[in-house]
């Protein structure tokens, strides 16, 4: 802009003002733009509302004897829920384990069923995988999934009307214990402390003994951080609030 002109002249006038009502190293916010919309909502879920300390632990890939009842056990010591987002087939191979889960008040999930990865798949494929986990949770457990997780965060956007016209939100995760890569137990539970924050929503899998093994430890920490858990539907129903 030349000098000199009115709205030079004036822009000088504002800049010599601001510079003496603004110490040299305050951090001046950008200007907010007027009209700009909202942030979309995320359609995958990758996180809860920020407030109120809440946060929401999930296992993948169960029901898996001897791992899922460990962790259930740590999880009924300190009467907290979580949410097992379950593959249809170990339902169907591990139906007792299954009904434990749900009658120790966890929420259950569909995790498809047979764990494929479904952006690569028809959408014919993608509505039967999900169905047929919602049938066999159904038949055995005696209760609905509200939410989907898919196996590999494999999935596409234009998909979401398939699980969505089922009822089902669409759940990602903010904090990745990465314990599927059995990396030790020290791993993990570092993993899930540095990451954790208000609203967040961490992937864990109970069908890996590193993760049983670690878990209490985790979950006293988190209490330590007077974190409040919550399963998944009753937080991402909430609504999202932008961070
Ligand atoms: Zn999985």
């Amino acid at each position: 802009m030349a000098l000199g002109t009115g709205v030079g002249i004036a822009a000088q006038a504002l800049a010599a003002k601001l510079a003496a009502v603004v110490p040299e190293t305050a951090v001046v916010s950008p200007p907010v733009e007027k009209n700009s919309s909202p942030p979309e909502p995320d359609p995958f879920n990758t996180r809860g509302p920020s407030e109120g300390n809440r946060i929401a632990l999930t296992f993948d890939d169960g029901p898996a004897p001897g791992v899922t009842d460990r962790i259930l056990d740590e999880l009924k010591q300190r009467h907290l829920v979580a949410t097992f987002f379950m593959i249809g087939e170990r339902v169907a191979a591990s139906p007792e384990l299954a009904r434990r889960v749900a009658a120790e008040g966890h929420e259950i999930g569909n995790h498809t069923y047979t764990h494929p990865k479904l952006n690569s798949l028809p959408d014919q494929q993608v509505a039967l995988e999900i169905q047929q986990t919602q049938d066999i949770i159904g038949e055995i457990v005696n209760c609905q999934p509200r939410c989907l997780r898919p196996p590999y965060f494999a999935f596409r956007k234009n998909q979401s009307a398939i699980p969505h016209g089922k009822g089902l939100s669409i759940i990602y995760c903010d904090v990745d214990s990465k314990d599927w890569s059995d990396p030790g137990e020290a791993k993990i539970i570092d993993a899930i402390l540095s990451q954790t924050k208000s609203g967040s929503i961490i992937l864990c899998h109970d069908n890996h003994q590193q993760t049983a093994n670690c878990i209490g430890e985790i979950l006293d920490k988190l209490l330590e951080l007077k974190f409040n858990f919550v399963t998944i539907s009753s937080f991402v129903d909430a609504p999202q609030i932008a961070s």
